[in-house]
């Protein structure tokens, strides 16, 4: 599973900081909610096969869970500290954690 080049919308970002409790969350709907509780319990084997469906949110719950820099990723991406923007000059998103947007990465994989 390569989480590193997934692109997080900015909906994504905020429903796994608010499930941290981090500043710029805000509370999903009660599936995702469940589907963030999975992910949190969930060892590799069982991340990689939700990431098939839900790559996004696989991937911002590994960067939250393990990434010691992942919350202040997932709050960049968030727009709770300065917005991303991606060197190609896109600033409206999605990203992914290296604040590519979803064209450059695409074309980096
Ligand atoms: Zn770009």
């Amino acid at each position: 599973m390569n989480t590193t080049s997934t692109t997080i919308p900015r909906e994504t970002a905020r429903h796994v900081l608010w499930f941290f409790g981090q500043d710029g969350g805000y509370q999903p709907g009660s599936f995702t909610e469940h589907l963030l509780y999975a992910l949190s319990f969930a060892d590799m084997v069982n991340t990689a096969k939700i990431a098939e469906v839900y790559p996004d949110y696989a991937a911002a719950m590994v960067a939250a869970k393990l990434d010691p820099d992942g919350i202040a990723n997932l709050q960049r991406i968030a727009g709770a500290e300065a917005p991303l923007g991606c060197k190609c000059g896109d600033s409206a998103g999605p990203f992914d954690l290296q604040g590519r947007c979803e064209t450059c990465t695409e074309s980096a994989a």
